[in-house]
This record gives C-alpha cells, sequence and structure tokens, in this order.
C-alpha cells in the first residue's frame, strides 16, 4: 500500500513553509534578471586567493586535524579569536561563552530549540528578520509584533507588550533586515533597562554591524548590558545572547557564525547542536581561523564597506531620481537593504510577478511581519547588483511602480 506522507509528518512539520524569500530567489536564475530580492553579499569581494593560500597552508600544516571531527563548541583557535573581536566590541567573554554555529541561521535555530514552548509569546519588530520567524515557527512561537518608528523598537510599545509575559525579544540594532534602520544608543539603553525589570532576555542579531558606511559604531545592546550590569572585567553574564557571522565579512558559502551568550546557555545550545549536526566542519573553521588571524579583516572590511558603500548611494539616487513623489523609503548606514513604501493601493506580493516580467526582483514586505502589515512595502538589497545594474534595475522597478499607479 502506497504511504499517505500527509498523515505521518509530526504536527509541527505543518508549520514549515518554503520561505518567501528562498522562492523568490529562484528568479534569480531568470537570464538578464537584475535582482534586488536576496540579501547576497558581492562575489566581486570574495576574497579567493587568501581562501586558496590558507586551504594550502592548513591541509599541509595540520591536514590530518582539519579532516577530522571536532569537539561541538567550536575550534579554540578561533573561538580564542573571536574572544579578542568581542572584547574589541566592549565585552569580555571567554570561549566558554562562545559557540561556532553553521551560519547565524543555525544559532537562531537552536535557540529556538532550547527556549520555545509551543505558545510561548516571542516579541519581534515589525517588520523582523524573516528566517528567524521561519525557524522558531517550527517550535510554535507565537509571535506579538512591536511597533517601530525610524529608530527601530518603540520602548512605550515594548513595555506594553512586557505583559503578556514573553519568552524573549528578538531584536536587530544595526541595519536591520529588512528596514535598514539602525537603534540609537539612547533607545538601546531604554530597550535593556525595560526588559532587565521585566527579567525577560534579549536576543541581539548582528551580522551587519561592521558593515557601516556612514556614521559612528554604536555600542551593542550585549556590550551596554555589560556596561550597566559594571561586568565589562568579568566573563559576560547578563541577559543579551548576541549573534553574528563570517556571512557578510568573509563569504556565506563558509557557512560559519557564532554565538555568545553566559555560560549556562552555551552548554545546552552545545547539547542540542549535538544533537543537530555533532560540530561545525573542522576544515572551515581553520580555513577561517587561518585567514582571520593577522588582521586581515581590517583590509577586507574596507574593501567591502567601499564597494557597498558606492552601491548603497546609487540606489538612494535613482530612488530620488526616479521613484514617485509618493513612495518614501529609509536611508540606511550600513548593511545590505533598504526598505520601500509605497502608496496604500499598490500591493507589492501581486505586483512583484509584473516586476519579474521586466526583469527585475525586490521581496514583498509583509511576509517580514509575523501577523499582518506591510502589503504595500518592498526591501531592496544593494550589495549583490553592480552600480550599473542597480542604475538599469531601479528604472525597470521605477516603470512598473509609475505603471501599477496608473492602473496599468
Ligand atoms: N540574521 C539575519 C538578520 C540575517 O540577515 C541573516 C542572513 N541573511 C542571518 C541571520 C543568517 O546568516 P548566516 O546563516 O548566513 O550566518
Amino acid at each position: 500500500m502506497k504511504t499517505s506522507w500527509e498523515t505521518r509528518f509530526a504536527f509541527r512539520t505543518n508549520t514549515l513553509m518554503s520561505s518567501a524569500i528562498r522562492e523568490i530567489l529562484k528568479y534569480t536564475q531568470i537570464p538578464d534578471l537584475i535582482s534586488f530580492a536576496g540579501g547576497l553579499p558581492s562575489p566581486d569581494v570574495f576574497p579567493i586567493e587568501a581562501f586558496k593560500a590558507a586551504c594550502e597552508k592548513v591541509l599541509s600544516t595540520q591536514g590530518s586535524t582539519a579532516l577530522q571531527y571536532s569537539i561541538t563548541e567550536g575550534n579554540i583557535q578561533l573561538r580564542e579569536f573571536l574572544v579578542e573581536l568581542t572584547a574589541e566590541q566592549g565585552v569580555k567573554v571567554d570561549i566558554d561563552n562562545i559557540l561556532i554555529t553553521n551560519g547565524s541561521q543555525q544559532g537562531l535555530d537552536l535557540l529556538g530549540k532550547i527556549f520555545i514552548n509551543r505558545g510561548d509569546k516571542i516579541l519581534v519588530e515589525a517588520p523582523s528578520y524573516l528566517g528567524a520567524l521561519q525557524a522558531w515557527n517550527t517550535y510554535g512561537a507565537d509571535y506579538i509584533q512591536i511597533e517601530t518608528d525610524d529608530d527601530g523598537i518603540i520602548p512605550e510599545a515594548l513595555e506594553k507588550a512586557m505583559r503578556v509575559g514573553p519568552k524573549f525579544v528578538y531584536l536587530l540594532p544595526n541595519f536591520q533586515n529588512p528596514t535598514g534602520k539602525t537603534i540609537p544608543l539612547g533607545r538601546r539603553k531604554e530597550l535593556i533597562e525595560i526588559c532587565e525589570r521585566f527579567g525577560t532576555p534579549i536576543i541581539e542579531d548582528d551580522p551587519y554591524g561592521k558593515l557601516r558606511y556612514e556614521g559612528e559604531d554604536i555600542p551593542s545592546v550585549m556590550a551596554l548590558d555589560s556596561q550597566m550590569r559594571n561586568q565589562t572585567d568579568q566573563p559576560y553574564d547578563g541577559n543579551v545572547i548576541y549573534t553574528s557571522t563570517f556571512s557578510k565579512i568573509l563569504a556565506p558559502g563558509l557557512r560559519l557564525a557564532w554565538v555568545i551568550a553566559p555560560k549556562e546557555v552555551i552548554q545546552k545550545l552545545v547539547y542540542s547542536k549535538q544533537g543537530t549536526d555533532l560540530h561545525t566542519s573542522t576544515f572551515v573553521q581553520m580555513i577561517a581561523h587561518e585567514i582571520t588571524k593577522n588582521n586581515f579583516l581590517d583590509g577586507q572590511l574596507k574593501i567591502i564597506k567601499e564597494a557597498y558603500g558606492k552601491r548603497r548611494q546609487v540606489m538612494l539616487d535613482t530612488l530620488t531620481e526616479l521613484f514617485p513623489a509618493e513612495a518614501s523609503w529609509t536611508v540606511p548606514q550600513g548593511g545590505l537593504f533598504l526598505w520601500v513604501t509605497l502608496p496604500e493601493s499598490i500591493r507589492t506580493e501581486d505586483m512583484l510577478k509584473k516586476a519579474v516580467e521586466r526583469k527585475v526582483a525586490y521581496v514583498p514586505g509583509s511576509p517580514f511581519f509575523p501577523n499582518d502589515g506591510g502589503e504595500n512595502t518592498m526591501r531592496l538589497n544593494f550589495s549583490n547588483a553592480s552600480e550599473e545594474e542597480i542604475v538599469e534595475g531601479m528604472k525597470r522597478l521605477s516603470e512598473v511602480i509609475k505603471n501599477e499607479l496608473a492602473g496599468n
């Protein structure tokens, strides 16, 4: 008898849906299509020669270690490097506060696995990062969208929502995905103070913090929490769990990232990761350490910031020049994305098909809202297309929008 798979799947499997973004990424395969849809770094900045040299060096000097199983927590030298990087950001940790993961995406999933019971309330920015929403859906998260303004999540709205007894608050303070917004210093402190008062943890997701093209760096939420607790000279043991990644500063194909948290949390994450994949690739971790150990990132970040900073400016210029007066958009100080709001009459999900016919793609805004909203918004990525492609793609997109407004 043929198995009926539908009835065999676990309840949680029914919540699994392919992310709208993954679906849209399929469009990037269409020839001549200019995509502002994915969150792809530019291959122009991949340090391929440095990778070649690092592979050669690791294999010839430590080949048998690189190809062997290893510990779940992650390569010790790489974690020592991250201890230093974190100290530069104003947080004291030791290697036991760090777990190496297969991308931040895995860190987010493991956090869901150790924290979320079905029906737990999770407070998220409206809109928020789709990948996290998707990961935590599996565990039965019940999202509460917190209202945002130009400076991100609004403290009064957060405070009000605290009444539901949330499991945690999920924040993307730097150049948020999807909006490109940054939470200013004063507001970060207010948010930390509210979470402290209610004893609610914060998950701080920071893949883009090092990609700032203008303005001053702002201390991470974890750094501010550690300062506010007078904990800067002892290993961090506060309310914040932090994750960042090598995806945007080296290469996403590495699938390499890290979580920083109080030791008690790291221990549970380690057990949880053991059940998932035993550990992150020994080889990849050693390559990343080999590349980054002599301040390589300083030069690499300069190259990336120069390229993306220019692309961001081209996109902002074309928005001003070409988009209808009724449209508005964020001006991100860093990261990979900006967020466009169109007149209410436009449904960006419906308009996408017409845009793809004109060979330009974006991500409609509404999937980033776990409950509802954002039907007239879109996320545009400015890191992947060249400056020329941005000009051409924005021309096409503005025509699609103008046609839509004219009711064609
Ligand atoms: N968090 C955010 C906010 C992201 O934008 C991304 C990638 N687009 C991730 C996490 C996952 O990054 P990775 O798994 O490549 O480290």
